[in-house]
């Protein structure tokens, strides 16, 4: 008896090994195991048994242990991970290994019998205080029903603003699914965690009685484990998480929601650079159960699928709470005719002065953190550079540091140019610090917050920063983008949007719809509890087309827009993209090697081969790094020519000195 293991390895298949004699055969597949591998050992996967082998028996080496403490991995999620692994290019043990808790991805020991019983006792968190649910208005009633109704896989976009109530939607839609089913499962996937409690209390509170699961990369592994655990047994009835939660074990799973499904973190950055939003929708339309994918600003290729009717779309059209999105006023302040001082126009100086006076809060928002993002020598011409990146290092002044925002790599500020000696170093440009700084000075007595990477380091204390807003101790909180996710603030009626005109002309074709999110978003956080509130947004380009949709707070017509856009110039979804990147200790090697894999791939059917190119960021942290993007109309053509190329882009890489690391990413978010 051969059983066929996946290990966390780039191997081209799975291996396999000899059953100890006697073992009894069944039920075998999806179950974890040891094995030998070289000269480790390893956690594997059985994905399948055979009588007899492909290699010489006596050549065969014997599984160490198989894992019966532990029900095994459904057929599902079996096909789950073997579909994301060839979709993304990696082997299925390098998705499937991982997507194991941390209990099981180190081989577990013989005591692990007991260590799965101190995990079943780890009580899961229920709610204390329960929440009655609000009487539905009838848009979210009308959404309710449809994804009540849907049976089988139906791919739902539920496309409302802020504040339009989605969120009750998908507590009632999942309410519906558990109630229905003593053993449903639902799956509830958000970006960022930390930056959502009120959506974790807020399940809590709405479902008292059912054991809730939090999967999210920040719990400690023990815990982490148990709460894996509880999803996989069953015990867990709703399963919150970020990303990694798409890989969750969910043996009743009956419903799938995405929140902020067009959110940039549902993509893995490293590894198989997986969307943990495609492969949820993927995964209802294995387990034949509806998914939910809900945004203010779907991302542009969700769009397309529901304007061509592959997606059912549900929209909610009015702010559920009170507050409609029609009292808040969003304007452009052009800053060629009213210029900025120390990044403020005086058109933004005075609505702060005066929102201020009036007892409101004003929220100002500025995508750079920093007191600066350079310092300049006046006399030579010498700026801040980082030592490793093609970049500048930015200037903290509360610590006197100069900073890589990219890598992280930290210096003191120079007391005086390192090139000329000349004393007088200027910041040039704006950043939350200096802003904050400004803002001081303009409002005298004013309490001011700062909220961004840099003033969150220590554990909570973007949460307390948030709760002084929430209780009025805060008039003015300047941010980046952190200020704008998920806070229902109830008192801001002024927000003013500082630098969006980077974005604006940034080279890459999604920086659009990046900014778009990022504004009504931003935007959204005025006039939540009904006071009549302003947007002001100050750019040379007040005639934009983003900005004048932004105004209108027209997401259809943006999106209508770029889709004609990227159909006019042939980019997604028009056409399907796969980006091969390298990097080395210079940039020649890194085209090289990308050249020499263009070379091979040149007969490739249906697929389009760019030159090689440095990336837009071409070092990082010391090495220098080249891309090259490959192209096709047919996303089959794409698969085809990748799983074909890929192997000979391996053997020209190990065949190269100096050495050249090289990735792939399906589908890229970043060009
Ligand atoms: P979204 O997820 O679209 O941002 P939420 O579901 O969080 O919206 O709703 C925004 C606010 O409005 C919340 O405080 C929520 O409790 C409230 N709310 C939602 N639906 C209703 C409703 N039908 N009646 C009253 N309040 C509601
Ligand atoms: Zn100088
Ligand atoms: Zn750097």
């Amino acid at each position: 008896m051969i059983v066929q293991v996946v290990v966390d390895a780039p191997l081209p298949a799975a291996l396999e090994y000899a059953l100890p004699a006697g073992a009894n055969g069944a039920g075998l597949i999806g179950r974890c195991c040891v094995v030998p591998l070289g000269r480790r050992r390893v956690s594997g996967l059985i994905v399948g048994t055979a009588a007899q082998g492909s290699v010489n028996a006596a050549r065969l080496r014997g599984v160490e242990r198989v894992v019966d403490e532990l029900a095994p991995l459904g057929a599902y999620w079996l096909q789950l991970t073997r579909f994301a692994a060839e979709y993304y290019q990696h082997a299925w043990g390098e998705v499937a290994v991982p997507a194991l808790p941390p209990a099981l991805r180190a081989p577990p020991g013989p005591r692990f019998g007991a260590v799965l019983q101190r995990m079943r006792a780890a009580t899961l968190t229920q709610g204390v205080a329960p929440l009655p649910a609000p009487v539905l208005n009838d848009e979210q009633q009308a959404a309710v029903a449809a994804i009540d109704a849907a049976e089988g896989f139906v791919p739902h976009l539920l496309h409302g603003v802020t504040g339009s109530g989605k969120t009750e939607v998908y507590l009632e839609a999942a309410a519906r699914r558990l109630a229905r089913d003593a053993r449903a499962q639902v799956l509830l996937l958000v970006p960022e965690i930390n930056l959502t409690p009120q959506l974790e209390s807020r399940l809590r509170a709405r479902f008292p009685q059912l054991p809730v699961a939090v999967l999210h990369s920040g719990l400690a592994a023990g815990e982490r484990s148990a709460q894996w655990l509880a999803a996989h047994e069953g015990r867990a009835r709703l399963v919150l998480g970020t990303r990694l939660a798409v890989f969750a074990s969910l043996p009743h799973l009956a419903l799938v929601v995405v929140d902020e499904e067009h959110d940039a973190s549902f993509k893995a950055s490293d590894g198989p650079r997986c969307s943990a939003r495609d492969l949820a929708v993927k995964r209802a339309q294995l387990a034949g159960v509806p998914v939910v994918l809900g945004s203010a600003t779907p991302a542009i290729e969700t769009w397309a699928h529901a304007q061509r009717g592959k997606y059912r779309l549900l929209t909610l059209g009015h702010r559920a709470g009170g507050g409609r999105a029609a009292d808040v006023q969003v304007r452009m302040v052009d800053t060629r005719s009213d210029k900025p001082e120390q990044g403020l126009t005086a058109s933004v100086r005075s609505a702060l002065v005066n929102t201020l006076a009036a007892g409101g809060q004003s929220l100002v928002f500025i995508n750079r953190r920093g007191y600066a993002p350079v310092l300049a020598c006046e006399s030579c011409g010498w700026l801040s550079q980082c030592s490793r990146c093609s970049t500048y290092a930015a200037f903290h002044k509360g610590d006197g540091s100069l900073r890589c925002h990219h890598c992280g790599w930290r210096v003191r500020v120079p007391s005086a140019c390192p090139t000329c000696g000349n004393v007088d170093l200027r910041a040039v440009g704006q950043g939350t610090q200096r802003i904050e700084e400004t803002l001081g000075t303009l409002l005298p007595g004013a309490r001011i917050a700062r909220l961004d990477r840099d003033s969150t380091r220590r554990k909570d204390a973007a949460r307390a920063a948030l709760e002084a807003m929430h209780a009025g101790a805060v008039d003015v909180l300047v941010g980046t983008q952190m200020i704008a996710k998920g806070h229902d603030f109830q008192r801001v009626s002024l927000v003013v949007v500082l630098n969006a005109d980077a974005q604006l002309v940034a080279a890459d074709f999604r920086a659009p719809e990046r900014l778009f999110a990022t504004l009504l978003q931003v935007a959204g956080r005025a006039g939540r509890a009904g006071h009549a509130s302003r947007v002001l947004v100050q750019t040379r380009y007040p005639a934009h087309p983003l900005l004048q949709a932004l105004a209108r707070a027209d997401y259809a017509g943006f999106a209508r827009r770029q889709l004609a856009e990227r159909q006019a110039a042939r980019l997604p979804p028009f056409v399907h993209q796969a980006l091969l990147t390298a990097e080395a200790r210079a940039m020649a090697p890194a085209l090289a090697l990308l050249s020499a894999a263009q070379e091979a791939g040149a007969a490739g059917r249906g697929v389009r081969l760019y030159d090689a190119v440095p990336m837009p960021l071409e070092r990082l942290a010391g090495l220098y790094r080249a891309q090259l993007l490959v192209e096709a109309p047919r996303r089959a053509d794409l698969q085809a020519f990748l799983s074909d190329w890929l192997p000979a882009v391996a053997m020209l890489a190990r065949a190269r000195r100096p050495q050249v690391r090289w990735q792939i990413e399906v589908d890229p978010q970043q060009i």
